[in-house]
């Protein structure tokens, strides 16, 4: 028998990936999962409706979520896994942020009409639909527009963070989103530390009670992955990874091109068993 393995890191067309919950299933039923996370940002919706599909499988489907803090001006994602869906702070939150990342469209898409990209933000709160609408969404609008040729010269000349479209995320402060998770029931983990480029603020994270980070990432090359690792067992902290799948907006990337052992996938249960019983 192969060690089982899990992706906790997936996006859905829930929020800025572009496969359905039921086929995201199957495609980690293809990649020979075990377990798999799905993450969407401020959204859990996609967790009920790939239930059956996951349980047909034989696929353990971990409920997640992915929230939006910043730190002295940088943006920090923080993983929730094991969350209960129904808890209504963990439900007013997200309602609160998917209300929150509507308005920052619309000031997202003046911007750009201002140096002359003429398009709407209804077409963009349109690609989103059901789900919460981010980034992404606008880059695939300037990308149909051809404003760009490629999805990522979007977020170098439109809407990254030195870019005249670009509107910061969420101002909230990440003890604050660490708080809601821990309320939900959930573990909370540090996304993606790569991108932070501040590993010193993990520290305070910790102190606000952090519970693990994410050492394996599609963005983390070898030598990133050791470094976290060496961090994560000096801080005492969990470990998670995945592949961060958004479907075509992150194209070549499948769905387990990051995979941890299911003993990972223990240790984060019984974190939560041990601090919410
Ligand atoms: P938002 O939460 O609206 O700020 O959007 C963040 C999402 O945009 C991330 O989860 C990525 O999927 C995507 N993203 C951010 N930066 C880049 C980039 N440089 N290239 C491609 N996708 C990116
Ligand atoms: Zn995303
Ligand atoms: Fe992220
Ligand atoms: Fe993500």
């Amino acid at each position: 028998m192969p060690e089982p393995v899990a992706d906790l890191h997936l996006h859905t067309n829930y929020s800025d990936g572009t496969e359905t919950p039921e086929r995201l299933v199957e495609l980690a039923k293809q990649a020979g999962l075990s377990a798999m996370a799905i993450t969407d940002h401020d959204n859990m919706d996609a967790i009920a409706i790939a239930a059956p599909m996951a349980q047909r499988h034989g696929i353990e489907l971990i409920p997640g979520v992915e929230m939006s803090a910043s730190a002295e001006g940088l943006e920090v994602h923080l993983l929730g896994f094991f969350l209960d869906v129904t808890h209504v702070g963990l439900q007013q939150h997200m309602a609160e942020q998917k209300a929150r990342r509507v308005e920052r469209i619309h000031e997202m898409v003046g911007r750009l009409q201002k140096i002359g990209v003429k398009i709407e933000a209804d077409e963009v709160l349109q690609l989103a639909g059901q789900g919460t609408v981010g980034r992404p969404h606008v880059a695939r609008t300037l990308l149909k527009h051809g404003y760009i040729s490629t999805f990522p010269e979007a977020f170098t000349k439109y809407i990254g963070p030195d870019n005249p479209g670009f509107v910061p995320g969420s101002p909230l402060l990440p003890a604050r989103i660490i708080r809601v998770i821990l309320d939900a029931g959930g573990v909370p983990v540090l996304a993606h530390p790569i991108y932070l480029k501040r590993d010193e603020l993990i520290d305070q994270f910790v102190k606000d009670g952090l519970a693990g980070l994410e050492v394996y990432h599609s963005g983390h090359p070898p030598d990133v992955v050791r470094r976290y690792e060496a961090i994560a067992d000096r801080l005492r902290l969990l470990r998670s990874g995945g592949s961060d799948f958004h479907g075509d907006s992150k194209e070549g990337l499948p769905v387990g091109a990051v995979k941890v052992p299911y003993a990972l996938v223990e240790a984060l249960k019984q974190w939560k068993c041990s601090r919410h019983g």
